[in-house]
């Protein structure tokens, strides 16, 4: 009698396990042997499907009527696209298409003050990531994230998410509007799109570029020195003459200019060093390495952001930590007090089309914050 009262149509999702494959999961849904033969063959038909993998959603839509059959099937590829199976009538095989989730663009606004680092409350507040990562890379060449910032400094951030169709986060897109809040002075950065370029300028429509980078490595997780009662991070001194970003070790060190590796190899008391030459005037060292990154060598070329190794204790160091040093003609200069040539300056038609640009995300931020509040 329960039999009778059972629906005649079902609809099982499975979610794959670390040990599964198609034909685990084929048996796993009550169907008859010839139904899983029948699946599995039109499953290996299809070359760009391989086996399963891990948190991969499978679901199937079944036909309990004796004799039982499958009448749909879709198979995960990734979080944007599935293939669909659909059984022909009347035949016993299926045919099948790709199906694309369409995702929504949603702008976020997130805010908060910095207790131990962005990261921290970064992911605190549900920003995704990606997204913090890339909000230290825009800020890397202006802001020291391990001095510059102070305990309760804060920040802003509006930036794209894409949602499936049950709202859930997909993707993330471009930061519009970044905000950096240090001991009360504003650093506003705004996303402007040229023909083929994307770039962050700030409110006078500077790019956010500069030759050398003041962070060379991602500030996200670096924590603010600042309140520390014994210093284990020395400063720029005339004893030390470098400056260091406590990190944990395998932290990747980016190159902080364009340049030519010069040197790549142990350099005693600094352990496993690098060091650039990025023109006449300016090279840049990079101490205590734990190892380097592959393809650095002497005479390799690097591009600014580019990997170049990784944080170490290595040579002489009491933890893992970068030394690095900013040489100006032969001398080495404190990187943190270093002014540089500011980035291009947006002009003519560009600079107007990012000042309507900057009125457009300024409202947009205002109208975030209000829906908020
Ligand atoms: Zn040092």
């Amino acid at each position: 009698m329960s039999e009778n009262l059972k629906p005649r149509y079902e609809n099982i999702i499975i979610e794959v396990n670390d040990s599964d494959t198609f034909e685990k999961i084929l048996r796993r849904i009550n169907i008859p042997e010839n139904e899983v033969a029948k699946i599995l063959k039109n499953i290996t038909k299809v070359k760009t499907l391989n086996n399963v993998y891990k948190n991969q959603k499978i679901s199937f839509k079944i036909d309990r009527k004796e004799p039982i059959k499958v009448l749909e099937f879709s198979i995960e590829k990734s979080k944007k696209k599935k293939l669909l199976f659909s059984r022909n009538n009347n035949l016993d095989e299926f045919s099948y298409k790709e199906i694309i989730t369409k995702l929504k663009k949603v702008n976020v606004y997130k805010e908060g003050e910095i207790t131990n680092s962005l990261y921290s409350k970064a992911i605190e507040l549900g920003v995704k990531p990606n997204i913090i990562i890339e909000f230290a890379r825009i800020y890397g060449f202006q802001i020291d994230f391990q001095r510059d910032i102070w305990k309760n400094d804060s920040f802003q951030i509006v930036y794209e998410n894409f949602l499936d169709e049950e709202n859930k986060v997909l993707d993330t897109g471009n930061i519009i509007f970044a905000n950096l809040i240090l001991q009360g002075k504003e650093y506003p950065l705004y996303f402007f799109q040229k023909k083929k370029a994307k770039d962050h300028f700030d409110e006078f429509g500077k790019s956010i570029k500069k030759s050398l980078m003041k962070t060379p490595i991602n500030g996200a997780r670096l924590s603010s020195s600042f309140g520390m009662r014994k210093h284990p991070i020395l400063g720029f001194n005339k004893m030390h003459r470098g400056t260091d970003f406590a990190a944990p070790k395998g932290t990747p060190i980016m190159a902080s200019g364009d340049g030519k590796v010069i040197r790549a190899r142990w350099c005693g008391g600094g352990g496993n060093c690098v060091k650039i030459k990025h023109n006449s005037t300016y090279s840049t060292v990079y101490a205590h390495m734990s190892k380097f990154a592959r393809g650095i060598k002497e005479g390799a070329r690097v591009k600014q952001g580019q990997i170049i190794g990784y944080v170490g204790s290595t040579g002489m160091s009491t933890g893992p930590h970068l030394h690095y040093e900013v040489i100006e003609n032969g001398k080495k200069i404190n990187s943190q007090t270093l002014k540089l040539p500011s980035g291009k300056i947006l002009k003519g038609e560009d600079r107007k089309l990012f000042e309507i640009e900057k009125i457009k995300i300024d409202v947009l931020k205002s109208e975030l914050i209000a829906k908020k509040n």
